[in-house]
């Protein structure tokens, strides 16, 4: 089975850790078929997050120069910060780049990241996750330049809150209209196993129900994506999450070479 990383965040992003070179050489390392490089890109973010972004172009100069020395695909990619307030500022921000793959990712909310305790001061845990999804599925109704919607469950790897898993049957609710937006617009769903480590004495647990309903909607493609900020991490748990996927319907995960998908068998 040809796994493929497709978000990993090099010396181009402020928080990543490895460098490209080292993210290829892990990959090669761990078989993978290859990995695209999804760095910071958010728009308009607010107070002091404008230092999250970075030059496609020179990124994207330094990955040809990669490709020539390694079997891998390298897909030259960008994690596209969407918020409502600044859907136009990002649609402007990737017009002038080739990309291989765009994912979207939503980190704000109302201004606030859910990586920050405030953001869930005076909030029941319904109301907090709840507008965190509400957010994905107002950004991705209106924008669509993104080929895969990252990390929808980000909001559970920093909640205070005992449950940590957006269930089908808890949160189908929001679930259904963006797996709906994501199945008629041909987007791919992202496993995004850096959710699932422990972060504070607990792990979020991602809920198969979500891709079986994704499946039985019409949704077409699932990428993995490790998210790795470290070389240790590239890759982390792909197999595994492919595994889980064929009990849900899905017989292919899927990478993306100039924004077309391609089919990856799971077997
Ligand atoms: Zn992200
Ligand atoms: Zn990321």
């Amino acid at each position: 089975m040809i796994l493929f990383d497709n978000h990993i965040h090099s010396e181009y992003s402020p928080d990543g850790r490895m460098t490209m070179v080292e993210a290829v050489k892990a990959a090669e390392k761990m078989g993978l078929g290859g990995l695209s490089f999804t760095d910071h890109f958010d728009i308009d973010a607010p107070g002091d997050n404008n230092h999250f972004s970075f030059d496609p172009k020179e990124q994207q100069l330094k990955i040809d120069n990669l490709r020539t020395d390694t079997d891998l695909f390298i897909g030259k990619g960008i994690e596209l910060g969407l918020q409502p307030v600044a859907l136009e500022s990002a649609k402007r921000a990737v017009s002038n780049f080739d990309f291989d793959v765009i994912i979207a990712s939503i980190h704000f909310v109302d201004g606030i990241d859910p990586y920050h305790d405030k953001y869930y001061d005076l909030r029941e845990e319904r109301v907090a996750y709840g507008r965190y999804l509400e957010t994905i599925f107002e950004c991705i109704s209106k924008y669509k330049d993104f080929d895969i919607l990252g990390h929808f469950d980000y909001i559970t790897r920093y909640s205070p809150y005992k449950n940590k898993s957006l269930t089908m049957s808890h949160y189908g609710e929001y679930l259904d209209p963006i797996l709906r937006v994501l199945a008629e617009n041909g987007k791919a769903l992202e496993i995004n196993t850096n959710t699932y480590r422990n972060r504070n004495g607990s792990a979020p647990v991602l809920d198969y129900e979500v891709l079986k309903h994704f499946f039985q909607i019409g949704g077409e493609y699932v990428a993995l994506g490790s998210d790795a900020h470290d070389a240790v991490r590239v890759g982390d748990e792909l197999k595994e999450a492919a595994t889980n996927l064929v009990n849900t319907g899905f017989r292919y995960t899927t990478y993306f070479s100039e924004r077309k998908p391609v089919l990856l068998p799971i077997s």
